[in-house]
């Protein structure tokens, strides 16, 4: 199947090259010429702008940063769903407002278009591996048209509801995961301060109680495991400010809907200040503030 992928960051840059893997032939974009080279070295054809890249292709893949790079590319001046075929599937991999991916779902399928919102979970190891879990939101139908394409990319492909139920789950997941990572960090930082080898602790933990993703598959401690961000000085991965992006998501969620989120609130303020100066780095680098010099 013919396939578009706008945004090569992070995640959509290995994922792109999973499908082309898979033998898909790929059309892409970037706004930083830097982000295609990898797609362009595997077979990719680039194009000059998203409307080259979507016209005339069955399904369209989006990886973007946030709300507004999503609503801009495809509500924006340009005018982008008017430029891709009827009956093509959209398929936006971004973590955005549950919001906005539902106008942009409402506006494709107006078009004639069909729209899922598939969140990813699994971090850029996931997306080299091809192991990430996709967290869809759309309809069964769209789901079954887009698992050949999610299966190429991911190996779990959960159904969470109807169009911006996958980002509902994403932003409650992420909100968590800050949330153990944060305690985490405290915890490990804690017993290191009290004459603790990091690594050790981290041993003990992960065959006690207090055993969670963030300590075991992603420690923020440098050197604990060889292949973590934290090891690799926390360069790549999910960056702070994205991170710190997903709990104002969250933020927004629990006053839509009048939830309690304090634990939330915490973690996202963690961010914020923590985000100032260090968005760009892994967001296990929440660390640093509580490591003593
Ligand atoms: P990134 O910043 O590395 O990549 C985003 C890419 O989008 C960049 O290459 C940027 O140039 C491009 N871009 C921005 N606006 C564009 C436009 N209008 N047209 C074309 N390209 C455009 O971000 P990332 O880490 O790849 O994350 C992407 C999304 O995935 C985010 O919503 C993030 O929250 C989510 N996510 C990230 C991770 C992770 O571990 N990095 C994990 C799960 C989910």
């Amino acid at each position: 199947m013919d396939i578009a992928f706008v945004g090569l960051g992070n995640m959509g840059g290995p994922m792109a090259l999973n499908l082309i893997k898979a033998g898909h032939p790929l059309r892409v974009f970037d706004l930083v010429p830097a982000a295609i080279e990898a797609a362009r070295t595997a077979g990719a054809k680039v194009a000059d702008s998203p409307k080259a890249a979507v016209a005339g292709v069955e399904i369209i893949v989006s990886m973007l940063p946030a709300s507004r790079h999503v609503e801009s590319l495809y509500l924006g001046a340009e005018g982008l769903l008017a430029s891709i075929a009827p009956g093509a599937l959209v398929i936006d991999c971004s973590t955005i407002a549950p919001a906005s991916s539902r106008k942009v779902a409402e506006a494709a399928q107006a078009r004639g278009l069909r729209f899922i919102d598939a969140p990813v979970s699994g971090g850029t190891a996931g997306a080299s591996a091809g192991t990430l879990t996709f967290i869809v939101g759309g309809s069964v139908e769209d789901l079954e048209s887009a698992r050949p394409i999610l299966s190429a990319m991911g190996k779990n492909i959960l159904h969470a509801g109807a169009c911006g139920a996958g980002q509902v789950a994403k932003i409650a997941n992420n909100m968590l995961l800050a949330i153990h990572m944060a305690g985490t960090a405290e915890a490990l930082a804690l017993g290191v301060a009290n004459g603790l080898d990091p690594k050790v602790l981290s041993d003990i933990m992960v065959k006690s109680s207090g055993r969670n993703w963030s300590l075991e598959v992603y420690n923020p401690w440098p050197g604990v495991q060889e292949n973590s961000a934290a090891s690799r000085g926390y360069a790549g991965g999910f960056g702070s400010a994205l991170m710190l992006k997903d709990l104002g998501l969250a933020a927004e969620a629990s006053i839509a809907s009048g939830s309690a989120i304090p634990l939330g609130e915490l973690a996202r303020n963690l961010y914020a200040l923590h985000s100032a100066g260090s968005g760009q780095l892994d967001f296990s680098s929440i660390l640093n503030l509580y490591r003593k010099a």
